[in-house]
């Protein structure tokens, strides 16, 4: 039997080791002292604290879909429910989200102006752009963007719109046609498109569980930073053990400090120029409320969103009375103890800290030459035995879902697998 290591026992890195145990002799490296990476989830004072967003899964993806399905039931630790999303306009007032669909409820001044953008947008047909505030100015017109879309993006990408790339965008935002637009006005329809429009949500532990199921049967080394991958005679060292091959389901910048033994001299400066944001994720109690996510443009604050967790499930809510319920509240990057205190006086909902959480890599920011750059050291590597998949190791936006599905694809290249 070949001997694998799988780098990483985030979601990737247990579906690989899933998929490939009964075929491989498998051993999971994780550098973390608990499995999970972006979907670990913690108990807090009873209450589930999602260490990073607020997990749920969902796909559109058949194929991923069965898998999943054979690992969990269905019925018993998972509820499904509809997406409820809101936007708080700086006004006061509460929006459903996407906001274009619900612009029959803004103010009389705003909808004539929103009503004279697509007349525009109508006439002016479809054009090419190259940066995210020209799509969302060319998509949902100029009073839409001043309102919603800039001040959110802004504070979600921390840097003007003309400066973000639009290569991530394919599947990611809502692109629906002016015909569409004023459809979804007359008819008040929510958007049910996106993936996340309904989702599944464990009945215990959030996505905690979803890793600690994928975790069954696997030889997992916690505590365990791996340092050294060196491709010595055919066979590849994982600090000083030997294996056949190696899945990397880690961070593709850290590739060109531990690597050995393989010529990837061309790869080191576009690997460096690489950029991603982190997130701060804030674990508070909050005023109970109907909503899943709740959007926020206010500039009066620097936090973009609040993930209504306590919402998804009664057993994240630990001992907190009926009024109450756990959130948690997101920036963008590192935000310190104070930042994060004076901001919540400012947010909706009386948010009370419990406690906070930095994740350094959490969005990669995908250039105009990057899945070249990566599709071209991916093939480079494997044909060496040495495969990559995640959402640092591809530097793609994915979600859980899409990420078992890059995991399954690329594993059809190991043989036997
Ligand atoms: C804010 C936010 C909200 C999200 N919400 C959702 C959602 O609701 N639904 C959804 O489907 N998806 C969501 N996602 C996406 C989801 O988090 C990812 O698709 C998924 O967690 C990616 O898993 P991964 O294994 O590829 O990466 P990671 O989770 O980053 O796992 C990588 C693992 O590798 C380990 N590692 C790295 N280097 C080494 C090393 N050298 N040695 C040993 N171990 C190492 C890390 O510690 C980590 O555990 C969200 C993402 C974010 C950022």
């Amino acid at each position: 039997m070949k001997r694998i290591a799988i780098i990483g026992a985030g979601v990737s890195g247990l579906t690989s080791a899933q998929l490939l145990k009964n075929n491989a002799d498998i051993v999971v490296y994780e550098k973390e002292s608990k499995i999970g990476g972006l979907i670990r989830c913690e108990r807090i004072q009873g209450s589930l604290f999602h260490t990073c967003g607020g997990h749920v899964f969902n796909t559109k993806n058949q194929q991923v879909l069965d898998w999943f399905w054979q690992m969990f039931d269905k019925n018993q630790e998972f509820h499904k429910t509809d997406r409820n999303s809101v936007i708080f306009l700086p006004n006061g007032q509460h929006i459903p989200y996407p906001i274009e669909n619900f612009a029959y409820l803004l103010d009389e001044a705003t909808q004539k102006a929103f009503i004279q953008d697509l007349l525009m947008l109508a006439s002016s047909g479809s054009c090419q752009v190259d940066n995210f505030q020209d799509f969302l100015k060319t998509r949902f017109g100029n009073t839409l963007y001043k309102l919603y879309f800039e001040p959110y993006n802004q504070k979600v990408w921390r840097c003007s719109l003309t400066d973000v790339p639009i290569e991530w965008l394919a599947g990611k935002l809502p692109m629906p046609t002016v015909e569409e637009i004023i459809y979804n006005n007359f008819n008040k329809v929510a958007e049910k498109q996106f993936v996340h429009s309904a989702f599944f949500y464990e009945e215990n532990n959030g996505s905690q569980f979803i890793a600690d199921r994928l975790s069954d049967g696997l030889d997992i080394h916690c505590d365990s930073n791996v340092k050294s991958i060196e491709l010595k005679g055919g066979k590849w060292c994982v600090d000083n053990e030997t294996f056949d091959e190696v899945v990397f389901c880690g961070n593709i910048k850290d590739i060109p400090h531990i690597m050995r033994g393989v010529d990837i001299e061309a790869y080191l400066k576009p690997i460096e120029a690489l950029q991603s944001h982190g997130t701060t994720a804030v674990f508070c109690e909050i005023d109970a409320n109907p909503y899943s996510w709740i959007y926020m443009p206010d500039k009066q604050y620097d936090s973009h969103r609040i993930i209504c967790t306590g919402n998804f499930a009664k057993s994240n809510n630990g001992a907190l009375p009926p009024n109450r319920i756990t959130a948690t509240v997101e920036f963008t990057d590192d935000i310190s103890y104070n930042d994060i205190i004076s901001n919540l006086k400012r947010i909706p909902l009386n948010p009370n800290y419990i406690t906070h959480r930095y994740n350094k890599f959490t969005y990669p920011i995908q250039q105009k030459d990057t899945r070249e750059m990566i599709t071209s050291l991916k093939q480079k590597l494997s044909a060496r035995g040495f495969y990559m998949t995640g959402r640092f190791a591809d530097w793609e936006y994915y979600n859980m879902d899409a990420a078992m599905a890059a995991a399954m694809k690329t594993l059809k290249r190991i043989t036997n697998a």
